[in-house]
């Protein structure tokens, strides 16, 4: 973690998917002991920041949007994908209706923001006794959807920091 505030690029990625896949739970593994949630009343969202240097040597600071529980009770607004350039899109994979929602999410998110870059996130491995969603179902899904695709944990800490790295180089090397 960088302590100074210098950077080369500022990224804004929404984390989306059904509520308790554990969206807050990555987000809060990903950016850590630097983790600082600005609560937003007026619009309900939430967001952290996270800066990482690249192996090339660009520096990128992460802006990681929460939808917050909106989708619990209404539509997620459309001021929280505003300038996205990139999504994690998060299931559960002992919750196979969480699964069958991502469809839906993509959907929201194609028509958003379009050129955003795509993470598929199947979270909770580690209650492998309850999967429910094979790893091959994920990672088809990803291919049939040119998605990038990875498996985690936010409880164990496995696939986080890839899913999340993985995402944001991706942007920096399209942008
Ligand atoms: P959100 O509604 O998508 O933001 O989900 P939360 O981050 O609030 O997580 C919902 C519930 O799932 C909470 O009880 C978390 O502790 C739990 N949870 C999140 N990630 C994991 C994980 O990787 N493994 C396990 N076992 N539980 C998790």
């Amino acid at each position: 973690e960088l302590q100074n505030e210098t950077y080369d690029f500022i990224f804004k990625v929404v984390v989306c998917g059904d509520s308790g896949v554990g969206k807050s739970s990555l987000i809060k593994r990903f950016t850590d002991e630097s983790f600082s949630l600005d609560l937003k009343p007026t619009i309900g969202v939430e967001f952290a920041t996270k800066t990482i240097r690249l192996e090339g040597g660009s520096v990128l600071k992460a802006q990681l949007w929460d939808t917050a529980g909106q989708e619990r009770y209404r539509a997620v607004a459309q001021s929280y994908y505003r300038g996205a350039v990139g999504a994690m899109l998060v299931y559960d994979t002992t919750f196979g209706s969480s699964f069958d929602k991502i469809g839906y999410w993509l959907d929201e998110l194609e028509k958003h923001c379009p050129e955003a870059v795509v993470m598929l996130v199947g979270n909770k491995t580690d209650l492998a006794d309850i999967r429910a969603v094979s790893i091959e179902r994920g990672l088809g899904f990803a291919k049939e959807h040119s998605l990038l695709f990875v498996e985690a944990s936010a409880k164990s800490a496995t696939g986080v920091e890839d899913a999340f790295v993985q995402l944001l180089s991706t942007i920096h090397s399209q942008s």
